[in-house]
Order: C-alpha cells, then sequence, then structure tokens
C-alpha cells in the first residue's frame, strides 16, 4: 500500500484487530474510518497499490474526470451554433491521461493520509479467511473480534467477444485511454457503457450502442430515458435497443461484430441483422461480486445463487461476528450505497442497535443529458399496482433550461394520492444529478407536494422545476398552460 500507514508483513507475522476490514473501496475505506472514529482498533487489508477501490482508482472518479472534459468539448460545440466559435479541439491524449490520473492521485493519497491520521492499519495483499474469526494475508495471520467484508465487484465477459484481443476494453481499459479509436462498439446501453461512450463520441470516436432489452438504462422510466435516447441516436453513428452481439471476428482491419435483433416475445430466436467492422470494442454488460476466493465457506458466511454475500438489516452475515457490505451484497452497485452501508455497519459494531431505514438510493447516468432518480419509479408502481399519480414539468418551460440548451429536459415526481407525500422522483437534463438531491431529502422528510411547492426556490434555476412539478400536483403551475395541469 502507498503511502505511510501500511503495516510491516514480516515472515509468518500474527496480527489481532477489533476490527478487521477486508477491502478499501467506498465501502471498506468508509467502515474503516468510521470504526475508528469510534474508538476501534482497525486492520484494513487491501490488495491494491492504493485505496479507494474500484470507484477512485477505476470507476466513479476517472470517468467524471473524463466526463467532465466531455462536457467541455460538447458545450463549445454548442456555443458555435450561438455565435461563439472556439474551433476544434486539440486533444493531448498523454496530457489528459496524466491530468485524470492526476486526479485520482490526489484522491487516493488523501485517503491514505487520513488512514494514518486515524491509526487505522493498512496491511497489503490478498486476503482470505480461514476460519470464522481468522484472515490470512500472505504469510500473516490476522485474528479479528469482527470483520466487515467489503471487497467488490467485478466487470462480467461475454463468451460471444474475444476478450484476449487488446481491441476489446473493459470499462478499466476504456479509462486507461490508449487511444481515441476511429469507431468504437459499445456493448451494453446501462450506465457505464454510456458514459463511456460518451467520453469517446465527445473525444471524436463514431460511436455505436447495442443494447439487448427494449430501453436504453433498463430500470430507468422510459420518458425519462427518451430525451437521452433521441440525442445519442442524432449524434452517434448507431443506437440500436433489443440488439444482441452474436460474435465478434478478429482481423488487422479491425473487429467484426455480428448483431441479431432480439424478438421480446421469444428471445430464443433471434434474426440476424447485418454485420460492421469497428477499431476497438467496450463490453459493460454488468459486474458479479467478487466472493469466489474469500475463504467464505471457511468463516460460515453464506451467499445467493447469483455469488452475492448474504445480509440482514444491520448488514450482518450468517457469521455474527462478520459483516458485509457495498457492491459484495448486492444492488444497486453504487459507491453512495455502500458508503451508507459501511457507516451502519461500523456504528453496529460498535455496538449500536441501529439497521438500514432509508427511503431512496439515488442512481445518476452521468450522460449528456444526465438522467438521476430516487425512490419509486413510475414503472416499478405501475408494475407493482402501487397507487400514485405521476406529474411531469417540462422543461421547455424553464427559462433557465432554455437558455442553457438543455430544453428537452423533463422533472417527474411520484405522488401518493392520498397522502400527496412524494415517493419518487426522476429527471432527465442538465445536472440531474446534482438536482436529484432535493428530491431525496423530499423522500427522507416525508414532505408532500404542498411543501416542495411553497418552498422558495431561487430563479432562474433547474431546480424550480421540482417546486413546478409539485405545483402541478396542488393544480396551481402558473408557469404551464391551464389545460396541462
Ligand atoms: P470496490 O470499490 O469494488 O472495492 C473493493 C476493494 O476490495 C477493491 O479495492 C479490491 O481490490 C479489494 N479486494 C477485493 N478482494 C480482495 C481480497 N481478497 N483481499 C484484499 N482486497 C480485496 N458508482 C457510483 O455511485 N457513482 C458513479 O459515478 C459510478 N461510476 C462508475 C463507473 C465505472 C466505470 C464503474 C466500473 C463503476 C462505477 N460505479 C459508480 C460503481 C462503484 O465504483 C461501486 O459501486 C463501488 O466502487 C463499490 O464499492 P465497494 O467498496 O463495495 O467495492
Amino acid at each position: 500500500m502507498s503511502g505511510a500507514g501500511t503495516e510491516p508483513t514480516g515472515p509468518a507475522a500474527e496480527i489481532r484487530a477489533q476490527l478487521l476490514v477486508l477491502g478499501a473501496g467506498p465501502g471498506g475505506y468508509t467502515a474503516a474510518f468510521r470504526a475508528a472514529d469510534l474508538g476501534l482498533d482497525v486492520v484494513l487489508v487491501e490488495r491494491e497499490e492504493t485505496l479507494g477501490g474500484v470507484c477512485l482508482n477505476v470507476g466513479c472518479i476517472p470517468s467524471k474526470a473524463l466526463l467532465h472534459i466531455a462536457k467541455v468539448i460538447t458545450e463549445a460545440e454548442l456555443a458555435a451554433a450561438h455565435g461563439v466559435s472556439f474551433g476544434a479541439p486539440q486533444i493531448e491524449l498523454e496530457q489528459l491521461r496524466r491530468w485524470k490520473d492526476g486526479v485520482i492521485g490526489r484522491l487516493t493519497g488523501g485517503l491514505a493520509a487520513l488512514a494514518k491520521k486515524r491509526k487505522v492499519r493498512v496491511l497489503r495483499g490478498e486476503g482470505q479467511l480461514t476460519g470464522p474469526r481468522t484472515l490470512a494475508v500472505g504469510s500473516t495471520s490476522v485474528s479479528f473480534d469482527h470483520a466487515v467484508l467489503a471487497t467488490g465487484s467485478r466487470a462480467i465477459g461475454l463468451a460471444e467477444v474475444p476478450h484476449e484481443d487488446q481491441r476489446v476494453m473493459s470499462a478499466t481499459d476504456a479509462l486507461a485511454l490508449a487511444e481515441i479509436p476511429g469507431s468504437l462498439l459499445v456493448i451494453g446501453g446501462g450506465v457505464i457503457g454510456l458514459e463511456l461512450a460518451g467520453v469517446y463520441d465527445a473525444l471524436g470516436s463514431r460511436v455505436t450502442v447495442v443494447e439487448l432489452s427494449e430501453q436504453l438504462i433498463p430500470g430507468c422510466d422510459p420518458d425519462l430515458v427518451k430525451p437521452l435516447h433521441d440525442r445519442l441516436s442524432e449524434r452517434y453513428e448507431g443506437v440500436h435497443v433489443r440488439t444482441r452481439v452474436q460474435s465478434i471476428e478478429t482481423s488487422d482491419a479491425g473487429l467484426l461484430a455480428r448483431f441479431a435483433a432480439m424478438d421480446p416475445l421469444t428471445p430464443e430466436s433471434s434474426s440476424t441483422l447485418g454485420t460492421s467492422v469497428f477499431d476497438r470494442v467496450l463490453v459493460a454488460v454488468g459486474r458479479k461480486p467478487n466472493s469466489e476466493s474469500l475463504g467464505l465457506e471457511a468463516a460460515g458466511v453464506a451467499v445467493d445463487e447469483r455469488g452475492f454475500v448474504r445480509v440482514d438489516a444491520q448488514r450482518r452475515t450468517s457469521n455474527a461476528h462478520i459483516h458485509a457490505i457495498g457492491d459484495l451484497v448486492g444492488p444497486p452497485l453504487l459507491a453512495h450505497k455502500a458508503a451508507h452501508e459501511a457507516k451502519l455497519a461500523a456504528e453496529v459494531i460498535a455496538g449500536r442497535d441501529i439497521e438500514l431505514d432509508i427511503r431512496g438510493i439515488p442512481s445518476v447516468a452521468y450522460t449528456d443529458p444526465e438522467v438521476a432518480w430516487v425512490g419509486l419509479t413510475e414503472t416499478a408502481a405501475r408494475l407493482a399496482d402501487i397507487p400514485h399519480q405521476a406529474v411531469c414539468f417540462p422543461w421547455s418551460a424553464s427559462g433557465r433550461a432554455v437558455l442553457s440548451d438543455t430544453a428537452a429536459g423533463l422533472t417527474k415526481l411520484i405522488v401518493d394520492p392520498q397522502t400527496s407525500r412524494i415517493l419518487g422522483a426522476g429527471i432527465v437534463g442538465h445536472n440531474a444529478g446534482e438536482l436529484i438531491a432535493e428530491a431525496g431529502l423530499a423522500l427522507e422528510l416525508e414532505t408532500d407536494t404542498q411543501d416542495l411547492a411553497l418552498t422558495v426556490h431561487a430563479h432562474p434555476t433547474l431546480s424550480e422545476t421540482l417546486a413546478m412539478a409539485a405545483e402541478i400536483a396542488e393544480g396551481t403551475a402558473t408557469d404551464l398552460p391551464p389545460s396541462r395541469l
């Protein structure tokens, strides 16, 4: 582990800890730091060089760094249409890579310093449980009173794709920015695939996206995805839903992809659509938990049929001394969910009798436009027959949205028709990822539409659209024609 605070592991060393944390991603380091703040003696084990896990090293942070640059490029393009031109971007790939790596280094270095300040002992190496309260890291044996497992997840591969070919990329490879390919096929129209597609599109690649299911970002309401789908369809070489990649053949000329149309009624009988050649392929079709080689059986920790560790509402596993959190215990596979569970687990271990009690975990696609939602979706409400009212405020009626080129956006509230409480919210448009926080707070505070409509929002802001949507539910939206209420 880089930085001070690293525990030296001599031959056959033995270490004791009140709390052992395995894995130093947003789940693991948060659990370790919170537990240390609560007075526990903590050992944190990580196999990689730096702290921070997938999120800081090869996930949230590098992808958002590159998306920040992508946004600068596309906003400059838009400004050209309003009479201000900057010319075509000159991309120094090596400098861009160095800047992105510098951002990561600054943040992971900060974590190492925070660990040291808290006297969290950091052990570098691959950890494996050897019994109900022991773990081996190389020749070092750690015995513990409690453990938190936070080993995260990794990308799933596809049998029909030659992953051994250097031109076939995982998200991690894509973030390494080896080159800007002339053409890129993105397999998987979920959040990770679309964010990386956005980066390469802005940097100049011709991008094609294929998604197996009915829509991009499966799980999100279709009306929130539509403005994104429309924009990507205009910009990209192709955006194909209900489409499967049957095979990829490699040659010096490129990667030849064969596509098939998925019939939603008979998914097994797909018909061939055609072929195209790409310089590179990115596979982003989902993730699976890092649970196989942890020694879970030796420790008496049970997993479900998909390999996620089973936990209760305190994030305790089938071994009462061992908790598990983050991607390892199942969806949503998000850093803020991991960190939230981490604080809970640390506090439970420190003696507090609390349980997970949350109304909604926000999901954000940092695409252009951004898509964000929290709590109940309209689709889920319909499927589960939950009484609800869905109200939508179109951003074409927002001055801020119109002046900032995001008039196709939408703010939606899902409301309990009996109590007028907000059950969920979804937003598509610029800064949806930031705006959704207000809806998350409204959910946690059990706010109703009157509270939200009567909260004075600054003008002209996109945040006003939340109050306007609430006004629609109240039947009072002055910024829309009366017929729309
Ligand atoms: P991880 O971050 O996966 O950390 C687990 C750690 O455990 C790793 O450091 C690993 O090396 C270590 N480990 C595993 N096994 C062992 C072992 N046996 N011994 C020692 N160490 C071990 N989420 C968001 O919320 N927002 C985003 O914008 C976002 N963007 C993403 C973009 C990409 C490209 C990807 C791939 C993911 C993104 N995610 C995002 C998801 C997010 O990264 C994960 O949900 C989050 O990192 C999970 O945290 P974790 O602590 O559970 O596990």
